[in-house]
């Protein structure tokens, strides 16, 4: 099975993937972690993607969907993937989609979370994520145990630089989900709305609802 997860910045895909991955046997590959793990260790892949990270904005498409096939090619994505933050736009679809009937495969479903736009600053505002092992929290909707630690691994939770307010409103503007991007998703009869302004329990579970 593979999965698309679909929804603006704030919309709790990292969250949601995470739960998902942990509920079935998907692997969660997340472009954004891909490129904060190059970012964190120098790499000229995460140089290069700092620049666009930092100001809100997209990394250029050939770029991460190189990164993406690379990472789809590895024997542990064969059985299935939940894809998060990937892809933002048509180009990217098609791109996954040509590499996946490559291997006989195809998105069976992409799950759009929708949340609106005030929710979405309140909530980039208060995001925390672990140093360690990249688990996400929330100061309102879902903290750690204890204060400025994962409960997961006890590192340290730190906040994102492109969590800042004039870079959430720019990647709110950049980054929602394109009309064409839901509708290429719509036309092939995988698309499924999912109401993310609800507990994240009650999202789970309509997520789970709509992949089994
Ligand atoms: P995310 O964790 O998904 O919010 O991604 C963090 C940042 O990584 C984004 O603001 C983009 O700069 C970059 N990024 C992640 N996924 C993609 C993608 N599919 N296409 C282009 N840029 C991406």
């Amino acid at each position: 099975m593979f999965v698309v997860l679909l929804g603006p910045p704030g919309a709790g895909k990292g969250t949601q993937a995470q739960r998902i991955a942990e509920a079935t046997r998907l692997l969660h590959i997340s472009t954004g972690d891909m490129f904060r793990e190059n970012v964190k260790n120098e790499t000229e892949l995460g140089k290069l993607a700092k620049t666009f990270m930092d100001r809100g904005e997209l990394v250029p498409d050939e770029v991460t969907i190189k990164m993406l096939l690379e990472r789809i090619g590895r024997p542990d994505a064969s059985a299935g993937v939940m894809f998060d933050g990937f892809p933002r736009n048509v180009v990217q679809a098609q791109a996954l989609d040509d590499a996946l009937a490559a291997g006989g495969n195809r998105i069976d479903r992409a799950l759009l979370i929708s949340v609106p736009d005030e929710e979405l600053i309140a909530r980039l505002g208060g995001r925390w994520i672990c140093r360690d092992c990249g688990r996400l929290y929330h100061e309102r909707n879902d903290p750690p145990k204890v204060a400025g630690k994962c409960d997961h691994c006890g590192g340290e939770l730190y906040q994102r630089e492109d969590d800042r307010p004039e870079v959430v409103r720019t990647r709110l503007e950049k980054q929602k989900p394109p009309a064409a991007l839901i509708d290429h998703y719509r036309a092939a009869g995988s698309l499924r709305e999912i109401d993310g302004q609800r507990s994240l329990d009650a999202v789970t579970a309509s997520l789970l609802e709509a992949i089994r």
